[in-house]
């Protein structure tokens, strides 16, 4: 079906080119900002301008979304590629690693000041704190998606991604790690969460806040975070071709061990418990954590609720367990974290550190 948006890609498409800076003298002196696509509903389209869930995620290519927002020619020069084309949900290690490479590559010369990366809202926290531990680089990572695929009534899609190119491109953008993008707010990739199943300001960072907002062509930071990232960061994913395996599990009332043995049995190096209130174990599950620790599974005390730090000996004697509590990481953050921290070390205590630095 044509719809409105539809209409001005097609037109707007006669007139671009997608991938090159191929941009006329009065531009030469724009900041260049690439963007690297992935998929998502910003990428998504549906039957009608009224279809806002049901649609098909990750159709669009690259060189529509730009197409589609010609308004970002004025803030960068702008230029795409298309790294995956897939719903965040099929996120996988071997795009982030993809992902990843890319991105240092590309920001390591002189030709790019800083990255937009369209992305699935449903994962977009993971590859951004992945992003935030692995890229070498100072310049803007921005990582940006929708909740209303580009063909809805009021996609918010367009906006938001001339917001991240704006974000991309501001020099304030730098230093301050790899950000988030959507609904005019600036998060930071460490405490940035999805909230929402639907709303478009399903981004939000608990407790801690957001870093700022991007109005009207200008990116405006109010903070920062204090963890180490980016350059800073020691993780080096140069030479990875995988992440070593970690699950989370999930705690509940009258909870069992089922699926942490599963975990076990299928090779997982780490666990992750997203345990109730500050990290709380049901007994089975505790022992069963024991057990699996002193095989030489990693294993890190989370929380489902939300926010919050998990606090070290709090709800279980960590020291003596050797177990690492995940401080204010949600469970899926806690996982990227992990996975990076067992490229490096498997001591307990080291693991702990790195929880306590990033
Ligand atoms: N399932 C979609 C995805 O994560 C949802 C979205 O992009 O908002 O790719």
């Amino acid at each position: 079906m044509r719809t409105r948006l539809a209409w001005v890609w097609m037109a707007s498409s006669l007139v671009l080119a997608n991938a090159a800076f191929a941009e006329e003298p009065a531009r030469q002196k724009l900041p260049r900002v690439k963007i690297l696509a992935t998929g998502g509903t910003i990428a998504g389209t549906g039957a009608s301008t009224t279809q806002t869930v049901g649609y098909t995620a990750a159709v669009l290519p690259v060189d529509r979304l730009l197409a589609g927002v010609p308004e970002m020619k004025k803030v960068a020069s702008v230029g795409g590629e298309q790294i995956a084309q897939v719903a965040s949900e099929n996120m996988t290690h071997a795009v982030w690693l993809k992902l990843a490479k890319r991105v240092n590559q590309v920001l390591a010369t002189d030709e790019v000041d800083g990255i937009v990366i369209t992305h699935g809202t449903d994962t977009m926290e993971e590859t951004a704190y992945f992003l935030n531990l692995v890229v070498k680089s100072d310049k803007p990572v921005v990582l940006v998606g929708a909740m209303r695929p580009a063909t809805a009534m009021s996609a918010d899609g367009p906006l938001n991604i001339y917001n991240a190119v704006v974000v991309a491109a501001s020099s304030e953008a730098r230093g301050k790690g790899v950000l988030v993008t959507l609904n005019d707010t600036i998060n930071g990739a460490r405490d940035v969460t999805k909230t929402n199943t639907s709303a478009v300001d399903t981004f939000r960072s608990p407790d801690l806040g957001f870093l700022g907002y991007v109005q009207d062509g200008r990116a405006v930071f109010y903070k920062q975070s204090t963890r180490l990232h980016t350059t800073r960061s020691v993780f080096d994913v140069s030479k990875l071709d995988a992440l070593p395996r970690v699950e989370i599990l999930y705690g509940y009332a009258n909870n069992s061990r089922v699926m942490l043995d599963a975990a076990v049995a299928a090779g997982a190096k780490g666990v992750v418990h997203a345990g109730v209130g500050n990290g709380s174990l049901f007994d089975e599950v505790k022992q069963g954590l024991c057990e699996a620790q002193k095989k030489g599974v990693a294993i890190v005390r989370s929380s489902r609720v939300g926010s919050g730090i998990v606090a070290r000996n709090g709800e279980a004697n960590d020291d003596e367990l050797h177990f690492v509590v995940s401080d204010t990481l949600n469970p899926q953050k806690a996982r990227v974290l992990l996975a990076l921290a067992l490229t490096r070390t498997s001591d307990p205590d080291e693991i702990q550190k790195l929880f306590y630095q990033y």
